[in-house]
């Protein structure tokens, strides 16, 4: 039997595991590798990480977010050098808000999370920035924060690669199989895996992002968000042309009638060699999965159509000489609690199973701290 098992091979599971991995010799990582070929064949669970970028910054409205961020930030360097596998770029990073006296609004509470902790930031209209940087633009009399020091984006599939290498190496098991059972009855905790293995551990840590609550059967208050991203591939010479465009998120003042919450990546090389640029945002009607196999069955679509629409519209205005290729569109899903926009990190089973999941837009870049946080937390229920 082990002491601990991680469900869940994701940002957060895998960041616990490799804490959980310094810590004790008999640890077990268990979920599959992210499926190959064409979703739509793929009858399993996904993730939120199947991608090439996600931002990363510590400008934060929330100074809790704000503080996971630095402190995972913080430890980027030292998850490269003992995995040899690198996942931070500084390409730096924008937030697009309004320029307004209520301290409330988003800037001025990221503005005021930046002081306490140090941030290196350089506040400017919108109207300055883009005169400075005429390649983008944005409503006039708007405010931009330009973050800049370690701030830009990660690979969050390496960064999970690079996880599970430390793990590794630090003597846990890595199981590349999907959890179907999960049962806390007996003596510790019985796992069984679609490829029939019975796995049996002390402890349970449950990182399984939006499957989380529909495999623990718990009610954790979520809400699975599906979410539909653009990708515009663009040629070498357009990717030179913007070679130094920073992470972008527009928060206020896109008033776009379908979407809110607008972040563009920029170009980045994806593993079929072609150089993309990658945005999303949250569409204002959504409709939630309410099943495991409803969830499922969402990969295998295009997304949302208006969503995409409404995004390629935004990437146009953003960029407004874009030389695209060609869009493609993709899916991918946020879990986030249906009040709160916090992780969660919790008990379901005193003594023997927990929960880490919520990560919403956000935990990518913050999985290294939040999965910090949930080891610590089922090892001292131990
Ligand atoms: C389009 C999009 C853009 C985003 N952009 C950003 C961004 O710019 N910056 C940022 O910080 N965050 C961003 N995020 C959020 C970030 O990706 C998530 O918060 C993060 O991936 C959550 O980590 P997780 O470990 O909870 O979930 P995941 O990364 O989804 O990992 C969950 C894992 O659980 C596994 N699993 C599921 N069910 C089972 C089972 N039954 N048995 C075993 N394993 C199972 C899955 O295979 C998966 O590997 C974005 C998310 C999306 C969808």
């Amino acid at each position: 039997m082990y002491k601990y098992a991680v469900v869940g091979k994701g940002m957060i599971g895998s960041a616990a595991a490799r804490y959980l991995s310094q810590w004790s010799d008999e640890v077990v990582l268990i979920g599959p590798d992210e499926p190959e070929g064409d979703w739509s064949k793929h009858d399993g669970v996904f993730a939120a990480h199947y991608d090439q970028g996600r931002i990363t910054r510590c400008l934060d409205g929330s100074l809790a977010w704000a503080l996971w961020a630095t402190r995972s930030i913080a430890a980027y360097p030292e998850i490269e050098e003992k995995s040899g596998i690198t996942f931070h770029h500084r390409s730096g990073g924008i937030q697009v808000g309004y320029d307004s006296t209520d301290p409330n609004s988003a800037l001025n509470k990221a503005e005021r999370n930046a002081l306490h902790l140090g941030t290196s930031y350089v506040k400017m209209t919108s109207d300055a920035y883009c005169k400075e940087n005429p390649e983008f633009w944005f409503d006039p009399g708007l405010m931009v924060l330009h973050e800049t020091g370690e701030s830009g984006y990660i690979n969050p599939r390496s960064l999970v690669a690079a996880q599970v290498k430390i793990c590794e190496q630090q003597g846990a098991d890595i199981v590349r199989e999907t959890v179907v059972e999960l049962d806390s009855s007996g003596n510790g905790v019985t796992l069984t895996t679609d490829g029939g293995q019975t796995i049996q551990a002390k402890q349970v840590l449950v990182a399984a992002g939006a499957w989380t609550e529909f495999l623990t059967g718990a009610d954790l208050g979520l809400q699975p968000n599906p979410r539909t991203i653009v990708m515009a591939k663009i040629n070498a010479a357009e990717a030179e042309r913007l070679k130094h465009m920073p992470t972008i998120i527009w928060y206020e003042g896109s008033n776009n009638p379908d979407i809110e919450g607008i972040y563009v990546l920029p170009p980045i090389v994806y593993p079929d060699g072609n150089t993309y640029i990658k945005l999303g945002g949250s569409l204002l009607e959504m409709t939630y999965p309410q099943s495991a196999a409803e969830l499922n069955k969402w990969f295998h679509t295009d997304g949302s159509e208006v969503e995409a629409r409404a995004l390629e519209y935004e990437l146009r205005r953003i960029i407004p000489e874009l030389d695209a290729e060609s869009i493609h569109v993709n899916t991918c899903v946020v879990n986030k609690l249906k009040e709160g926009n916090v992780p969660i990190i919790k008990p379901i089973v005193d003594g023997k199973v927990m929960v880490a999941t919520a990560g919403l837009g956000a935990a990518a870049k913050s999985s290294n701290e939040i999965g910090r946080l949930a080891a610590l937390q089922l090892h001292k229920m131990s």
